[in-house]
């Protein structure tokens, strides 16, 4: 992230599997005062759908920590066992929704059209998406980097600018490597930001140079306090999405507050 950027900076964390209501609440109870409030960034936290009530209930008057829901369902309502629609999630209280992670891609089979279809229920259900693209070392490895970020993010152009009223600012992509999810490797500045490059060379391609650089574009994979300021230094990173390093609030608190001297 560079100073000259118009962007926002957002530092988003993703738990994933872990942190149930007691957890959530204990977590917040340690990050709020660690985090002071900056109103020139924004703070965000996906914890897992059963624990969203403990963490609105724990911020109290901080909702400077914005919550998101990490999965919903492709359809509004139905006979789903066991799953969350966007409206259910809205009306939670909660702001934002993940999409394509590529945890979702791998173990739930959410492909290209499912990620499109999540993508259109969370700007329906007025959530702000933070869409998931990226490749596998096999990918990387065969030169497709370009072709897999294009196929992936044209997969959810095609659908969901029909009839979606959402300006380019309000938008969020993460340039998520699969490679560098929880394996300790990270990607270096270099990397992040030809795949920020690539990643907004498609999109203006397709909703023109004002909404590339519009769009929010987070680096995510083995982010940590210790590699922080390199790669916010990364041409076109506008922030983070954190899995592992989230689940620490000390962690946290530094990646959010330290992390952000710029
Ligand atoms: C993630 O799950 O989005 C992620 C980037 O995880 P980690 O930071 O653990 O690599």
């Amino acid at each position: 992230m560079n100073s000259a950027t118009p962007r926002r900076p957002l530092l988003a964390a993703n738990w994933k599997m872990y942190k149930g209501p007691q957890s959530t609440a204990a977590f917040v109870e340690r990050f709020a005062p660690l985090y002071s409030r900056h109103p020139d960034r924004t703070v965000l936290f996906f914890p897992p759908a059963i624990s969203l009530q403990a963490f609105l209930d724990a911020r109290g008057d901080r909702t400077d920590l914005e919550v998101g829901i990490q999965d919903v369902h492709t359809a509004r309502e139905g006979a789903h066992t066991g799953a969350i629609s966007a409206a259910m999630a809205a009306e939670a209280g909660v702001a934002w929704g993940l999409a394509g992670h590529s945890e979702r891609r791998r173990e739930f089979n959410d492909d290209d059209r499912a990620v499109s279809l999540k993508l259109c229920r969370l700007l329906e259900a007025g959530l702000r998406p933070v869409l998931c693209v990226g490749e596998t070392l096999e990918e990387r490895r065969g030169g497709r980097l370009e072709a897999v970020l294009t196929r992936q993010l044209e997969a959810v152009l095609d659908h969901v600018d029909e009839g979606a009223s959402v300006e380019w600012a309000d938008r969020v992509l993460a340039y998520e490597p699969v490679w560098a999810i929880g394996t300790g490797e990270t990607a270096t500045p270099s990397d992040a930001a030809e795949a920020h490059g690539l990643i907004r060379s498609v999109l203006a391609r397709r909703v023109g140079a004002a909404g590339a650089l519009a769009a929010t574009i987070l680096y995510g994979g083995s982010v940590k306090p210790e590699n922080i300021r390199e790669l916010l230094t990364a041409d076109g990173v506008d922030g983070v999405l954190v899995g592992g390093a989230s689940l620490d609030p000390d962690s946290f608190a530094v990646i959010c507050e330290g992390g952000m001297d710029r």
